[in-house]
């Protein structure tokens, strides 16, 4: 059980990423990629083994309590760092307990469909952890920046003339509260990576053969966009920062820094919900006790009547 200055140690340090629910966010304006909040590297790697290890032990009470679900959505753009937070912040916990999901062009099917519907065939189930490496977010970032996206999307002529963006970040809203009204926690997080800091990630994929996969032209493209992209991101968090979901904006031009943050802010989510192992009844521990005597009674001679008890002087 996390103590309770723990527990108040992640809300202080995560405060600062907040988007306050109702204010304007301007990106460059209101929040630094390079914040460090004063560490140093080599006290970031101490402090990101605590919180993975953290994380794993509750994920392990989500899982046994079975009620909560949690959804951690990952937005950013290329080079954010989305794959390495994952594999870096998930990195002690049970697998079983956890899904990725990464969400790319839509297909043909996913088309046919309400823009929703691809990212709720992927939630998690109550107990689990479900991560979205991009998530519905794109339905206001790369569909507003490119509208051919929603041309793709097949919809009536009413449902996507002026007004589309206000109504779908209304929808997203509504959306995400229905989940955490019916027990599923959205935790969003933004990885904010400067212009220069993509620039040097970009130079290191081409320069690296084990990392050119990593790249395509397309990002080149996207990148011309940049400004574009800014602004939609800020609308964004000014419209989807909710009381239910909350947005955190992750200075992400030092990852080490990024990776302590995203493990701050899913830490402080699951120590909220606060999962608790089931505890058994009168009946149930009767049943236990009664189990317990007859398996004692089977030990061959010479054993213990239970090797475990008598390893473990406590039971
Ligand atoms: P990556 O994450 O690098 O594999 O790239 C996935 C690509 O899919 C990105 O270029 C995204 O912009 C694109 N993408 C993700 N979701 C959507 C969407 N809903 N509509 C159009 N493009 C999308
Ligand atoms: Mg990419």
């Amino acid at each position: 059980m996390t103590d309770r200055r723990t527990a108040e140690r992640i809300a202080e340090f995560i405060e600062p990423l907040r988007v306050e629910p109702g204010s304007r966010v301007d990106l460059a304006e209101d929040f630094d990629p390079r914040y460090k909040a004063g560490m140093k590297k080599r006290d970031g790697v101490e402090l990101l083994r605590t919180g993975v290890e953290l994380l794993a032990d509750y994920q392990a009470r989500l899982a046994a309590q079975d009620t909560w679900g949690v959804l951690l959505c990952l937005q950013a753009l290329d080079a954010g760092g989305k794959d390495g937070t994952i594999r870096h912040v998930m990195s002690g916990v049970n697998p079983q307990g956890v899904q990725v999901s990464s969400f790319k062009v839509p297909s043909a099917e996913e088309l046919d469909h309400d823009y929703l519907w691809r990212y709720a065939r992927r939630l998690p189930e109550r107990g689990g952890i479900g991560i979205f490496n991009r998530s519905h977010y794109e339905e206001v970032l790369v569909v507003r920046v490119h509208p051919e996206n929603l041309d793709r999307q097949k919809l009536p002529a009413e449902a996507k003339g002026p007004g589309v963006w206000e109504r779908r970040y209304r929808e997203i809203n509504d959306w995400e509260r229905y989940l955490a009204d019916n027990g599923f926690k959205v935790v969003k997080i933004f990885l904010n990576l400067s212009k220069e800091a993509q620039r040097t990630r970009f130079l290191k994929r081409i320069d690296l053969p084990e990392k050119n996969w990593k790249f395509s032209a397309a990002d080149i493209r996207e990148r011309e966009r940049w400004d574009d992209y800014q602004e939609a991101f800020s609308d964004m968090l000014s419209a989807t920062s909710t009381p239910w979901a909350p947005w955190y904006v992750v200075p992400a031009d030092r990852k080490w820094f990024a990776r302590i943050c995203a493990a701050a802010v899913l830490a402080h989510t699951l120590v909220e919900l606060d999962p608790r192992y089931p505890t058994v009844g009168a009946e149930a521990r009767r049943a236990l006790k009664d189990a317990k005597r007859r398996l004692e009674r089977e030990a061959p001679g010479g054993a213990p009547r239970d090797p475990y008890a008598a390893k473990h002087h406590d039971r």
